[in-house]
């Protein structure tokens, strides 16, 4: 078991990126629990998956952060500093209770071609099907 994930994409359903929900602040003891020595002084952000609705607690650095410009910010506005993931409730990578609310029963990714001027524009669509737990 570790704190981290270890990856910024939805650990549940895959998706890219998830939802910060509020600007990064300092871990709090009710977050870290019996580890708050060891990660006292993290900045960390409510984190959300907008697909399948898992809760995370989003590790952040604005000095990781791609753009310049927002590096010299608190925090990026494109969401694009956070640079892991815990559940939020267990604070390790394993969800706890009301972390996962639902959960991936089938995926299916299609892909449509179209001709446009001469140039081809390739459509590739993912879905995911879901089910609460
Ligand atoms: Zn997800």
């Amino acid at each position: 078991m570790s704190r981290n994930l270890g990856q910024t994409h939805c650990d549940v359903c895959g998706y890219e990126k998830v939802a910060l929900l509020e600007d990064p602040r300092p871990i709090t003891k009710k977050e870290a629990g019996p580890y708050f020595d060891e990660f006292e002084g993290l900045d960390v952000a409510l984190g959300w998956c907008p697909v399948c609705e898992a809760q995370y607690l989003a590790w952040v650095s604005t000095a990781k952060c791609k753009n310049a410009l927002h590096r010299r910010e608190s925090h990026c506005p494109d969401g694009c500093d956070y640079f892991d993931l815990s559940y939020r409730s267990s604070f390790n990578d394993e969800p706890g209770d009301d972390d996962v609310m639902l959960v991936v029963v089938g995926e299916a990714e299609t892909v449509t071609k179209s001709e446009i001027e001469g140039n081809v524009m390739v459509n590739i669509t993912r879905t995911v099907l879901l089910r609460k737990r």
